[in-house]
């Protein structure tokens, strides 16, 4: 656990270590056995709804008990250091880009999201081949959108009930009108999914075209012109979870290693007598010692009343390539076993390496980070 914690965040480690004892592991021994993903899944998530951790991630409006970034860090990395799927069960979906929704945008879609009713997916991402960026054209009385376009990296595009689109807008006599986040129905007249995907740590996703898909003004998120700042919103909230995940994984790496290297080995000695393999541990501690320093001085920051861009930019950046690093030792120190499929890290392996693309690629941050000191002087040391 780390330092210097109150003694309410302490308090809720403790019971989710205890959550994860009692019920997330046992359940997941089940599903090896004959209980459906689902079955599980919904234990863990009732589970998680009486004991109070469903709700920190939800607003207090929606019935939600939010927590501190501190707090949901260190409830975040003690999950992923647990290195059990059914750990996603746990937090209740957020409001993400809907966050400030109203009206009508609110009772279709945001609510019926916080219930788990309904389920969003995130079209942001351009294909190379794109003659031009998706765009939406007012009609003369500025009420409906004609959207065009294609996206082609969505997340659960298959499943989700809508996705939130990032469209250039232009008015009806060609004029630019900034950009807009709008919600599109994925059954949508026009809407259709070219490609289904997968990519190698397991998530599914589409390819999505949109052929003059109508939608109402109404749908857009906030107001014509804030798409941008919109779509990257949360994301400082998004890039601490992707950084607090890494960590928890290396601190399983670590222990999974550190047992693999003092168990009998053919050789008549352990591996951990050797110093050439210690300084490979060595190297795989000093890493995760320094990301875990990093996210929790980042989520304090975040906490405070000052801007802390740059600083989450640098612990995503820092803690999704060391866990890079220390999965690929473990994977070398465990030898060929651990690349046989269905191996933790051959598992691990697969899914670490997308961390370092979501949710900024690791180059785009670096430039946005120096560009935060050197055009906005922010960023500390
Ligand atoms: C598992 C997974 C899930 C995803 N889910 C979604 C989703 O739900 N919705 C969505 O919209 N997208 C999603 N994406 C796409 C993801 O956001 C993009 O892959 C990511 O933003 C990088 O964009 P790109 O793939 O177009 O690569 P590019 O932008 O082409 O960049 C490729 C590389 O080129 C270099 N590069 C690019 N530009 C510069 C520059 N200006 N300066 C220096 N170097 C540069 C960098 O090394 C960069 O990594 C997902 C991706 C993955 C892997």
């Amino acid at each position: 656990m780390p330092e210097n914690l109150d003694s309410g965040i302490t308090l809720a480690l403790e019971n989710l270590d205890e959550f994860i004892q009692t019920i997330i592991e046992p359940a997941a021994r089940e599903m090896e056995a004959d209980v459906s993903l689902d079955q599980a899944a919904s234990r863990v998530r009732s589970e998680s709804i009486k004991r109070g951790f469903f709700g920190k991630t939800q607003p207090a409006e929606y019935g939600g008990n939010p927590v501190s970034n501190l707090e949901l860090t260190a409830l975040r990395e003690t999950l992923a250091a647990a290195n059990n799927p059914l750990t996603s069960y746990v937090f209740g979906p957020g409001p993400g880009i809907l966050h400030s929704a109203s009206g009508e945008l609110k009772e279709r879609y945001l609510d019926p999201v916080l219930r788990g009713e309904k389920r969003g997916a995130f079209g942001f991402t351009e294909p190379d081949s794109a003659k031009r960026p998706t765009w939406a054209r007012l009609n003369e009385s500025e009420s409906e959108l004609t959207i065009n376009g294609q996206k082609s990296y969505v997340t659960g595009g298959k499943t989700c009930d809508f996705v939130s689109v990032l469209v250039n807008v232009e008015r009806h006599d060609s004029v630019k009108a900034g950009t807009a986040m709008v919600v599109i129905d994925r059954q949508a007249e026009g809407l259709v999914i070219d490609r289904e995907f997968s990519s190698m740590e397991g998530g599914g996703h589409v390819s999505m075209l949109f052929n003059d898909v109508q939608v109402p003004v109404a749908q857009v998120i906030g107001n014509i012109g804030e798409g941008m700042p919109r779509a990257l919103g949360n994301i400082g909230n998004v890039r601490m979870m992707v950084a607090a995940e890494a960590v928890g994984i290396c601190s399983w790496v670590i222990d999974y290693i550190e047992q693999h290297l003092q168990a009998p080995h053919r050789s008549g000695t352990p591996l951990g007598d050797r110093e050439g393999v210690r300084l490979r541990l060595a190297d795989m501690r000093v890493e995760t010692y320094v990301a875990r320093s990093a996210l929790y001085r980042t989520a304090r920051l975040v906490d405070g009343p000052e801007n802390s861009v740059n600083e989450i930019i640098a612990t995503k950046i820092f803690c999704t390539e060391a866990v890079g690093r220390v999965v690929d030792m473990a994977v070398q120190l465990a030898g060929g076993q651990a690349l046989v499929v269905g191996h933790p890290l051959e598992k691990l392996y697969r899914k670490v390496r997308s961390m370092r693309l979501i949710e900024g690629a690791s180059d785009l941050l670096r430039i946005n980070l120096v560009k935060g000191k050197l055009e906005l002087g922010k960023g500390r040391l």
